[in-house]
């Protein structure tokens, strides 16, 4: 993989730019440029036909200055240990930026589970979760859901750590179901945060959302739910793909229906779904179609300096993980199209997943008005903090969020000093 492709090349090139706006001392620039921890597990799955099979999967926490470390799951055949070290350090980066007491961690499986069954894919979670146990805890890591993952792993995770320890431990882990101390609102949390930040951004502009035309990558937990959301407050999501095709109608699509098909489907896909006047695009074309809001909600390094310079959307709002590369941030940049970064954007999962961890310590459960609001003034009060920076300092959004963010995360560990 080109260094220009590389998730963790290219984190480290945003925290550099970061560090060299914020001047940071050399020692701490070494410290936050790479992970703390870094865990590898290879083991055997037994499948339902006999045989074994030996997967991997990895555990890499940022950094554990500002508290415990918090990051997703990822179950994808491209998984690879620079992916998960970069999706780390976002996380550490992310949390900062919305000041909850959370380092950065990420973990993943190299595994396509559509090749799996149920019960393959639980034997998989839970003797992922058992190696990976020595890391994880509600004082030390705490995961949640990512690509391919969902509440019912979560359920598996948090059933195999509680089997370990003889009682249950619900704060382990995030995003499971309500039955077993999941968070009223914490499934649509990240795509309900991305659809207020692009609500804040289309008003620092001066528009209403009535009719604004979004497209959107990705089908899936924050995709759908993103487009959901805008849908429901009056914008016209005329485009959305997912991993098999894309689809475009340029009175807006029915998203509910789309939604409710997709829900049915045994891989959550559009594939199949018909509507009149709707017609399928390839996946290039979705991110070049012309519309106000353009929301890539699925994997990394979709927006490359390859295919910058053709997007024609008046801003990007980022629901995925890095799907911008510094090349096309700068293609971005030069032609006046902002793009409201992932660890603002996407940050609202994070948010209530906290909300999740700190229920489950006290066993207290708030309702969902409740955790809706203090979602929406938490990620509304750092939009409005990096909205500031950046236009006071006239920098970027990223730059911007990079460097409350980054600043952080630096006072944190200089404070708590070098051990020993
Ligand atoms: P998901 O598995 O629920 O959905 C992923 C979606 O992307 C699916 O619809 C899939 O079909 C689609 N997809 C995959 N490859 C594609 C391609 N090449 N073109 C178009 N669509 C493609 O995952 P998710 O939880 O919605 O995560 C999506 C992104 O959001 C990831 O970058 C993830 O790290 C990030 N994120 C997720 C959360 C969360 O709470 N789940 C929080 C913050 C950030």
């Amino acid at each position: 993989m080109s260094d220009q492709a590389n998730p963790f090349r290219i984190a480290q090139q945003q925290f550099d730019t970061a560090a060299e706006l914020l001047n940071l001392h050399p020692d701490i620039r070494a410290v936050l440029r790479v992970p703390q921890r870094e865990l590898t597990v290879n083991f055997p799955v037994r499948l339902d036909d006999g045989s074994v099979q030996m997967f991997t999967g990895y555990r890499v926490q940022h950094n554990l200055g500002r508290g415990p470390v918090k990051g997703g799951i990822r179950y994808h055949p491209s998984v690879d240990l620079d992916e998960v070290r970069a999706l780390a350090m976002w996380m550490t980066w992310k949390c900062a930026l919305v000041n909850i007491p959370y380092g950065g961690a990420k973990g993943g499986v190299i595994v396509d589970p559509r090749q799996l069954s149920l019960a393959e894919l639980e034997r998989l979670t839970r003797r992922f979760a058992s190696d990976v146990s020595i890391l994880l805890g509600p004082e030390k890591d705490i995961p949640a859901p990512d690509v391919n993952t969902n509440a019912q792993i979560m359920a598996w995770i948090m059933d195999t750590i509680s089997m370990h320890r003889g009682y249950t431990v619900p704060a382990v882990i995030t995003g499971k179901p309500i039955q077993v101390g999941g968070s009223l609102g914490r499934i649509e949390a990240t795509g309900r945060g991305v659809s207020l930040m692009v609500r804040e951004a289309v008003h620092k502009q001066g528009r209403a959302l009535e009719g604004l035309r979004v497209v959107v990558q990705g089908f899936g937990n924050v995709g759908s739910t993103a487009a959901l959301l805008l849908h429901e407050m009056g914008c016209q999501v005329i485009g959305v793909a997912d991993a098999a095709g894309a689809y475009y109608c340029a009175s807006g699509l029915d998203i509910p229906a789309m939604r409710t098909y997709s829900d049915r489907h045994t891989f959550r896909l559009l594939q199949g779904y018909e509507a009149p006047h709707m017609v399928p695009i390839t996946g290039t074309e979705l991110l070049e179609l012309e519309c106000d809001v353009l929301i890539p909600a699925a994997l990394e390094n979709q927006l490359t300096g390859a295919n910058a310079a053709r997007v024609r959307a008046g801003m990007v709002v980022e629901g995925a993980n890095g799907p911008t590369t510094p090349a096309a941030d700068a293609i971005l940049t030069a032609r006046g199209i902002p793009v409201v970064p992932d660890i603002l954007a996407n940050a609202g999962g994070v948010i209530v997943s906290y909300f999740e961890w700190v229920q489950g310590l006290q066993e207290f459960f708030w309702d969902e008005h409740d955790i809706n609001s203090k979602l929406e003034r938490i990620l509304v009060n750092a939009f409005e903090e990096v909205w500031q920076l950046a236009a006071s300092r006239a920098l970027p959004l990223r730059t911007a969020a990079y460097l409350l963010a980054v600043q952080r995360v630096a006072e944190a560990n200089a404070t708590r000093g070098v051990y020993p």
